[in-house]
Formats: structure tokens, sequence, C-alpha cells
């Protein structure tokens, strides 16, 4: 579903992502970890091509997302992206924050994709809310809101670029919950995350960066057992600490 081929890039003079070998086959969940700074967000953005690549190769569910001549706001819309800050239209009604993507990109019907947002809503569990505004919710249903409108595209691929960060610590659980609903029913998820319980529940494989390398990828078990980087133990012993 996602191939990594000796990905490369530079801002400016630094080398934020180091030779970057790696794939995710399709219902894969793949946890991404490390340090802050390593260079998580860049290749996480990498792969709907938020940020370019400077050498190397990406594909996307069989799609060179480098190619040249790409629509590249399609192919964008036809991944699910999942940010810290959760980026719905405040003027907009929960209900049509999640058919918006349907109604403007793929120019379903209205009735169709308001029977899919309203679906999508009763799935993360805000079936009630499809009326209200999002400063009427809290954090963690603003960004349940956000998961169904990136489910709405029907993509083949959801990427996470820690979802969580940004919520109060009793809203985490819900958001992990509907991540882990999603995982269990096949979803190819990539997930920049520090829950390391969740990455231990949840996660097929994990990876581990460091200074723009992908230095470990093992499965979960032996990844908290033994990690074989010594940087990786390094992290989670911080991690356990903290
Ligand atoms: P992480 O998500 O793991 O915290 P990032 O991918 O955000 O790390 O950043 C990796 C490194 O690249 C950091 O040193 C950061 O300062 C740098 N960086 C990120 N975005 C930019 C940018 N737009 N311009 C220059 N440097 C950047
Ligand atoms: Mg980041």
């Amino acid at each position: 579903m996602i191939a990594l081929d000796g990905v490369h890039k530079w801002y400016g003079e630094y080398h934020a992502l180091v030779d970057v070998t790696a794939d995710v086959r399709s219902g894969q969940v793949v946890v991404l970890c490390g340090p802050s700074g390593s260079g998580k967000s860049t290749l996480i953005r990498t792969l709907n091509r938020l940020e370019q690549i400077d050498a190397g190769s990406i594909r996307v569910n069989g799609q060179d997302v480098q190619a040249a001549g790409i629509d590249i706001d399609r192919m964008r819309s036809h991944i699910g992206f999942v940010f810290q800050q959760f980026n719905l239209f405040p003027h907009l009604s929960v209900l049509q924050n999640v058919a918006c993507g349907p109604l403007w990109v793929n120019r379903a019907c209205r009735e169709q994709a308001y029977q899919l947002a309203s679906e999508l809503l009763a799935k993360v569990g805000l079936g009630q809310k499809e009326r209200a505004y999002p400063n009427q919710l809290s954090g963690g249903q603003q960004q349940r809101v956000a998961i169904a409108r990136a489910l709405a595209m029907k993509p083949p691929v959801m990427l996470f670029d820690e979802p969580t960060s940004a919520l109060d610590p009793e809203m985490v659980g819900e958001v992990l919950a509907v991540m882990k609903a999603l995982a269990a029913e096949g979803m190819t998820m990539v997930c920049v995350t520090h829950e390391m319980k969740f990455a231990r529940e949840v996660s097929d494989r994990v990876w581990f960066m460091d200074r723009g390398s992908l230095l470990e990828q093992a499965d979960p078990e032996p990844f908290f057992e033994r990690p074989s980087h010594p940087r990786a133990q390094a992290f989670l012993s911080d991690i356990r600490r903290a």
C-alpha cells in the first residue's frame, strides 16, 4: 500500500530524511515514533506530498506521489490525514464538515453525502452532534469529527500525526478508541504517536526514527522488550521514566 525507497529530504543544509526505505502492507497499522525533531512529521507528510522529497521514490496505493502532472489536490484529498490540530471549518456544522469532501471534491449528490456523513458520525460516537458547530464540542469530539471527515473520502490509507497530543488527558482515550476500531476493521494506518500503550496493543509494526533516519522497524513486542538500536533503547527508557 505504501512503499518508500531511498527517500532523502533536505531543508536547506539540514538533512531531514536520510535514506528512508520502508513499506506498509494493506491492512497494516504502523506506529512511527522517535524523539521530537527526528523527522516523523516530515516523513508522514511526504506520503501525500505535503512535503517534497529530493531523492528516492514514494508510492501510495500504486501511485507515484512525486509523479509530474498528477492532480495533487485530488491525490491528497483521497489520503486521509488527521493532524494534531483538528482544522474543522468553524462556520459549518459537524455534519457539513464531514460531508464537504464528498460534496466539493467528489461532487456527490447532497442526499448521499449527508447520509454518509451521518453514518460516519454515528461510527465515531457523535450521532447526537450532527447539528452542533465545532466550537460547541470538546477537543476529543472535534478530533473524532476530523477522523470522520477524513473517512468520508473513503481513503485507502489513514495518516495520523500526533492526533491526541493537543488533547486534555481525559479525552485521549476516546480518540484512541476510534483509531483502534478502524484498525480492527482492516484500515491501513500510519500513526505518529507517543501513546506507547496504543502502539503496543494496536500496531503491527513500529518504526523508530532519529535524526532523519529510520533506525528500527520491528514488531511491537520485540521493539518494546528488546529494542536493538541504542537510541531506541534510550528513547524508550526516557518515555518510561516520564
Ligand atoms: P518531528 O515531527 O519528529 O518532531 P519534524 O519532521 O517536524 O520532526 O522536524 C524534523 C527536523 O526538520 C527538525 O529539526 C525541524 O526543525 C526541521 N524542520 C521541519 N520543518 C522544517 C521546515 N519547514 N524548514 C526547515 N526545517 C524544518
Ligand atoms: Mg511532528
